[in-house]
């Protein structure tokens, strides 16, 4: 029964509030219960009743239409031991237990297992295979979640009138509550035997295998078909959320442009010495040029869509200079200006030869 239907049977419209469903209930319920009604069709018309009644109590009062889809916050709740993931060496993400309803023919599931898959960019980058672990419980088959199954008859705590005296510290009675035992009905229950009043199957570890496509982002959901996973197929559907975990070295633009700071030895770089660059597919040497720090490593960076091409990264080169010089760093250094600068030097090129040149005619023209 959906919960449309479930307002449906107590006469209600989708949405009424608890009052007013308890309200409907207990009218019904005075009125069709198998003690007092003597019809044929009572005992069929008082479990439909029940039913209605259990099935909108467990979509919760709040839901106001049919969707009984719970938060995510409600499986969201983080693992207090993680499992190791043992195809990647990382700590297994939030192994959240889930609920679900049950594999019937009417309705495989309603609620998906929300996880969350936390991914290097590696890992994003190139796609893997990630194992998750976790715990599931099934809907009681026995009394359908409800936690209790329906006697017939009397309450025996408030005799059937749905509601119990408060009495005072001193034993004065100061007004009636709802019993307890019946949750205000009237009919005698009893915790359902079959799953010690919970409502649910005990937990069930699950381990399953899920593909991740190569060129996911931060943030985005996969919905992976339950009856497609493996080793073992599960009656609810998984919705992966996927969280990229920050790189050491590289920063990702949302073209897909992958970017990268290396700092170098300056006297290295003045040399051309090759540089090894990390990349996503390892280390490669850099050839670098002292005429610039920044070189693009075409096809290197992060797929631009998910199972697309590769686009570029960036690497810009920091030369680091020491600040303090030995004296025979010096030395050496004022050697080297000697070649360009000093007497008898030879210019670096045009460019600097140009520039002296006009720094002097405009300080003429300055003193005139
Ligand atoms: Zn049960
Ligand atoms: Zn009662």
């Amino acid at each position: 029964m959906g919960t449309d239907d479930a307002f449906a049977e107590l006469g209600l419209a989708s949405g009424a509030s608890q009052g007013e469903v308890k309200a409907a209930w207990r009218r019904l319920a005075s009125q069709w219960h198998p003690d007092r009604n003597g019809s044929a069709d009572a005992v069929v018309r008082m479990q439909r009743i029940n039913q209605a009644f259990e099935e909108i109590r467990r979509a919760g009062f709040s839901a106001p239409s049919s969707s009984s889809e719970p938060s995510a916050a409600d499986h969201d709740a983080p693992a207090s031991h993680p499992p190791t993931d043992p195809t990647t060496g990382h700590a297994e993400q939030d192994a959240g237990e889930t609920a679900f309803d049950d594999d019937t023919a009417t309705r495989r599931q309603r609620r998906p297992i929300h996880r969350k898959v936390k991914l290097s960019l590696e890992e994003a980058a190139a796609g893997c295979i990630k194992v998750l672990r976790g715990k599931l419980t099934q809907t009681c088959a026995t009394c359908e979640g409800a936690g209790h199954q329906v006697l017939g008859g009397n309450c025996a705590r408030c005799g059937g009138s749905g509601a119990v005296h408060k009495r005072s510290f001193f034993g004065w009675p100061t007004g009636t509550a709802e019993c307890e035992a019946c949750l205000g009905g009237g009919i005698a229950r009893q915790p359902c035997a079959a799953c010690r009043g919970s409502g649910k199957t005990a937990a069930r570890a699950y381990q399953v295998k899920v593909r991740i496509p190569a060129g996911v982002r931060h943030g985005d959901l996969l919905h992976v078909d339950g009856r497609r996973l493996r080793p073992e197929r599960l009656a609810a559907d998984l919705e992966i959320r996927i969280e990229l975990l920050p790189h050491a070295f590289f920063t990702l633009d949302d073209d897909g442009t992958l970017r990268c700071e290396i700092p170098v030895d300056g006297f290295a770089w003045l040399a051309e010495r090759p540089v090894p660059v990390p990349t996503l597919a390892g280390l490669r040497p850099l050839q670098p040029s002292r005429s610039r720090v920044s070189y693009c490593l075409e096809g290197q960076g992060f797929p631009t869509a998910r199972g697309g091409a590769h686009g570029d990264q960036w690497v810009t080169l920091v030369p680091v200079f020491p600040q303090q010089l030995s004296t025979d760093q010096q030395i050496l250094l004022d050697q080297l200006c000697a070649t360009t600068s000093g007497a008898g030097g030879r210019g670096v090129d045009n460019r600097l030869d140009a520039w002296r040149r006009g720094l002097r005619a405009w300080e003429r023209g300055l003193g005139g």
